[in-house]
């Protein structure tokens, strides 16, 4: 039965954008204000809400969809990127206000939309109907402040500086920034101008808000909070796992791959203490199959269990009797339910291509990280790690910009019976405390999220 308005305190629109690492930080941010009295409706693109595996989905959020107009295959259906981004902002505009217009009239209007930073359009929409808007970053305040310069044209690309200094950052390598950034000339032209465009109108924004906790980016983010209403809101992580406040609730988040749950968790159960090491690349990353070997080299030479994530598309590139010969050894899955791989105990190295939501997650549950990054955000999101959070280690690469079975090896050896493992697994405990205070009652996120629906109520 569809409740009315005074049932609720406010009512939120949440719109995603299409992907795996988009959809999951919103869910939950929604999930919060809900919890907090806020009807929200989580809006994704026609053809993402019919590959989302449904039984996942729980909770009183209702779901609604636009359309990026691939109503049947998505980005992959267009021609380049550019052309796919640009459909989504014409056709996604366009359908986000039908779909306004339609909640206008339905007993429980909409108060505010809270959009992904990569769909700026969003806010000019929700503008139009007089409605509030809140800019959602799923990446670091590091790299959105990275972002933020070069949109504002004071870090020019290409790049010229080898050490770049910005305002709430320690110095960076000009290797340390984000993909589209330091190889600017052989990337996709359309990431660029999506990632630098999400501050096209942000100064209209009433609020930004940043998948990220104040003590993990303290300097950053009180840089950034003089120049916008920003707040942080994170960690994102299930209530399950984080936050006991919050009803226990199996089936946490989306996914748009199907996750292999109980070979994983039966086979991590058999396992001891600390001693896993955890391999997953995310949901996009595509590395060469010489890369993908080498691992596998270093995972076999490192004399440890194993459990390897990859994808179906990228099957073909292990080695050909990797299953066969580890298979007392390691477990390869195309999905598995990270979070609760994380949560467990048998893990004790996450070897990963440090995207955002991977970052944050091993934070939140306290796991060293070996980084292979791949592109995008993931070199600053492993700088940090390696030297700002000091809870992991980069293994590094050749001259190829391969990372070598030995170097693989090394790390995980470093981090799962070094010296300097103790080390990072001591910071490790620590941010997992901090994380947790975050997001539990009167910590700086639970406060931060607190204040938004405060003030969204009586706006
Ligand atoms: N993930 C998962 N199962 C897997 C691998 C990844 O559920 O087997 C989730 C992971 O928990 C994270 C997301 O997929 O929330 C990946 O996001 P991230 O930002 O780390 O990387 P991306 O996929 O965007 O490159």
């Amino acid at each position: 039965m569809e409740l009315e308005k005074n049932a609720y305190r406010a009512h939120c629109l949440a719109l995603t954008y299409p992907g795996q690492g988009h959809i999951n930080p919103l869910l939950e941010f929604s999930k919060r204000l809900e919890n907090k009295g806020v009807k929200v409706t989580l809006v994704t693109t026609h053809f993402i809400s019919k590959t989302i595996h449904k039984e996942a989905a729980t909770s009183n959020i209702a779901l609604e969809t636009i359309s990026d107009g691939y109503d049947e295959g998505g980005s992959a259906q267009a021609e380049s990127f550019k052309a796919y981004f640009e459909s989504l902002r014409r056709v996604g505009s366009q359908t986000l206000t039908e779909l306004l217009e339609k909640l206008s009239t339905s007993g429980c209007p909409v108060d505010c939309v809270v959009y992904d930073a990569f769909l700026p359009w969003a806010l000019d929409v929700a503008k139009k109907f007089g409605l509030v808007g809140a800019a959602f970053f799923t990446q670091s305040c590091a790299v959105g402040n990275i972002y933020y310069h070069v949109y504002k044209g004071v870090l020019k690309v290409p790049l010229l500086e080898t050490q770049i200094v910005l305002p709430g950052s320690p110095p960076l390598g000009a290797p340390d920034m984000p993909s589209f950034i330091y190889q600017f000339e052989i990337s996709n032209p359309g990431f660029f101008d999506m990632l630098v465009g999400q501050f096209s109108n942000i100064d209209k924004a009433d609020w930004v808000l940043c998948n990220t906790f104040y003590e993990l980016e303290q300097e950053v983010v009180d840089w950034m909070a003089k120049i916008w209403p920003l707040r942080t809101i994170g960690p994102t992580i299930p209530s399950m796992f984080l936050d006991k406040r919050l009803e226990d609730d199996k089936n946490y988040g989306f996914d748009i791959f199907k996750p292999n749950t109980d070979a994983c968790m039966k086979w991590l159960n058999g396992q001891p203490k600390g001693s896993v090491v955890y391999v997953s690349f995310g949901s996009l990353a595509a590395f060469e199959a010489e890369q993908m070997e080498e691992i596998a080299w270093g995972l076999r030479m490192s004399n440890r269990c194993f459990l390897w994530v990859v994808r179906e598309l990228e099957e073909a590139k292990l080695p050909k009797n990797l299953v066969e010969e580890t298979s007392e050894k390691g477990l390869v899955v195309r999905w598995c339910p990270q979070l609760e791989v994380l949560a467990h105990e048998a893990v004790g190295c996450f070897v990963t291509h440090c995207g955002w939501n991977s970052t944050l997650e091993a934070i939140s549950f306290g796991v060293p990280m070996v980084g292979v990054p791949y592109w995008s955000d993931q070199s600053t999101n492993l700088k940090y790690i390696v030297d700002v959070w000091k809870m992991g280690l980069k293994a590094p690469a050749d001259e190829k910009g391969i990372v070598r079975r030995e170097a693989a090896e090394h790390c995980i050896r470093e981090i799962i019976e070094g010296e300097r493992g103790k080390e990072i697994k001591k910071n490790a405990f620590k941010w997992r405390k901090l994380a947790k205070e975050a997001v539990d009652e009167s910590g700086s996120s639970d406060k931060n999220i607190e204040e938004f629906v405060a003030i969204l109520v009586h706006s």
